[in-house]
């Protein structure tokens, strides 16, 4: 009964990171097929059509990205990069291009296992106009519901303004992935200009304020320096 398992395609030319992530990765229950050149990934995402696909950058024949560049023409397979760069240039470059997470090589199998669960767990809610069942969103101690556009830390509602509440709620309703400076301001104001970073850390430290963190310590929203921002998962 192979059937009801989610496809991943894994592009990488490194044989021990494959067999490690295959193992690991059929172990939690996916099928998995292997692409050591872009070439290779080209032809077996047409015939084979993944749920998710995990990708190198630095492969044989070219470079990741225009792999990512390809898929992204068309498709909206959600796309997690897996790379030994750990310049912020490259990863808002990949998150920018459409790539929905950047792991950085070396990495903890439970940390990679966590993004495919949470990427595929909100690819299945965008389906639904990027709502959870039933317009509420729990995490840990906060509740927000979407309906009344209000959030509650148990049961005590945190008074948000407007925009607060919107970069909140996006956050919340892409929840475990990383959006990009850039990516947040578009949604929120439509455009951008050279303040618009400023606006936003302004905004966010706000919101973690009221959210009731204290400074380097959130339990809802994780800060990637220089990159953007990302709500945290349940058991993280
Ligand atoms: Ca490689």
């Amino acid at each position: 009964m192979n059937n009801n398992k989610y496809k991943v395609l894994l592009v990488e030319d490194d044989e021990n990171i494959t067999m490690l992530l295959s193992t690991m990765l059929e172990t939690a229950g996916y099928q998995v097929v292997v692409a050591g050149t872009c070439n290779t990934a080209e032809m077996m995402f047409l015939s084979y059509v993944p749920d998710i696909i995990i990708l190198d950058l630095g492969l044989p024949d070219k470079d990741g990205i225009s792999f990512l560049k390809k898929v992204r023409e068309n498709y909206l397979t959600p796309i997690i990069i897996l790379s030994a760069r750990s310049e912020e240039k490259t990863k808002v470059q990949a998150l920018d291009l459409g790539a929905n997470d950047y792991i950085t090589k070396p990495f903890g199998s439970e940390e990679l296992l966590a993004r495919v669960r949470a990427i595929l767990r909100s690819y299945r809610f965008s389906a639904d106009e990027g709502r959870f069942p039933g317009g509420e969103f729990v995490l840990k101690n906060m509740h927000i519901n979407y309906d009344k556009r209000k959030v509650f830390i148990d049961d005590t509602e945190i008074k948000l303004t407007q925009i607060e509440y919107n970069i909140l709620a996006l956050l919340s309703e892409q929840c475990g992935k990383l959006l990009t400076y850039a990516t947040i301001i578009k949604a929120i104001w439509g455009c951008s200009d050279e303040g618009s970073i400023k606006k936003l850390q302004v905004n966010m430290a706000n919101i973690r304020k009221k959210l009731g963190s204290t400074p380097g310590q959130n339990d809802y929203i994780v800060n990637e320096i220089g990159v953007g921002y990302r709500m945290k998962e349940e058991n993280e």
